[in-house]
């Protein structure tokens, strides 16, 4: 499910209620700390997040980005019922709520630093006490009980969804998880799960081709299910080869471009289709 084309809209006709999401929830940078050289943690807390829901494996949020002077735009309700930004829409990407602490009140998200986009460049300079503002969670993912045997893959922006993939694993599955990755510097621990193996892969040439070519080596089972997500172009290969070539039902294929090169905020239901 995806959060922006529906964002701020009322609810169809004959349904009472305000808008149909509620407004993004300003939250405070309480703690950053480096993963490694291209990848940050940051820890976001504030009261709005006392009814956050706790998010499915592989959901996604939207970061409404503060303006130049650190101030996060607040929407206002239209008479139609949307959201309506009195000071300008603030930019707003996707991103993977990586872990959500209800005790706390605290919410981590994990930002690839690949330097050329807004909200890279906030992450990377991002303090306590900075602000932002967050809109979902959305994203309704959920593992199919009945699936024994997983290929699970992904670059750097898709480790965090990756890691709430396997927290929610069964423990009787068994699989294996690529990933793509910049360099060695750019490996991070993930959860462990004793019938998973995981290969990293250096990045060589178009981004995702390792990841792609990693799935054109594996024997998939009969019954294995794939979770591939990485940059449009490598997603799209993916896809054609899974259900083209290896003639995998779409029920056991979940694509998802999560960046497309030379292309500012992509959309976040992009599930490589087309
Ligand atoms: C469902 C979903 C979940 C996601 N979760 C995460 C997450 O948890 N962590 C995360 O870091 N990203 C995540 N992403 C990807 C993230 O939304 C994009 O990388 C986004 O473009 C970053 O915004 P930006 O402002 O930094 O760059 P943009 O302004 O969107 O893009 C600027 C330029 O940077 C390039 N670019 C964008 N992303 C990357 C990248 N990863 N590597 C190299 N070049 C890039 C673009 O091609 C463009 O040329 C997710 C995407 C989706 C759809």
């Amino acid at each position: 499910m995806s959060l922006s084309p529906d964002y701020g809209r009322p609810r169809p006709q004959g349904r009472p209620g305000g808008p149909r999401r509620r407004p993004p929830r300003h939250v405070e940078v309480v703690d950053v700390q480096p993963l490694n050289p291209r990848m940050v943690a940051v820890v976001f807390a504030g009261e709005s997040l006392a009814d956050f829901a706790e998010p499915a494996p592989t959901a996604h949020i939207k970061l409404f980005l503060p303006d130049a002077e650190g101030n996060v735009a607040r929407p206002v309700v239209g008479p139609d019922g949307r959201l309506e930004w009195p000071d300008g829409r603030p930019t707003m990407r996707t991103y993977t709520p990586r872990r959500f602490d209800a005790e706390a009140g605290t919410l981590e998200v994990w930002f690839v630093s690949h330097g050329d986009g807004p909200a890279a460049r906030w992450a990377a300079r991002a303090e306590p006490g900075s602000r932002a503002a967050i809109g979902g969670p959305a994203g309704r993912f959920s593992v199919d009980p009945t699936a024994t045997s997983w290929w699970i893959g992904g670059d750097e922006s898709a480790l965090p969804a990756i890691a709430t993939l396997l927290e929610a694993l069964p423990d009787d599955v068994t699989g294996q998880v690529h990933l793509e990755a910049e360099g060695p510097e750019v490996r991070v621990g993930l959860p462990a799960h004793t019938g998973v193996e995981v290969t990293w892969h250096q990045r060589v040439g178009e981004p995702g081709a390792a990841l792609v070519d990693a799935l054109h080596r594996d024997g998939l089972g009969d019954d294995t299910h794939v979770w591939i997500a990485c940059e449009a172009s490598a997603v799209r290969k993916a896809r054609s080869y899974l259900l083209g070539d290896r003639v995998l039902p779409r029920t056991r294929a979940t694509t998802r471009g999560y960046w497309a090169v030379g292309e500012a905020n992509h959309p976040d239901h992009d599930f490589g289709e087309d």
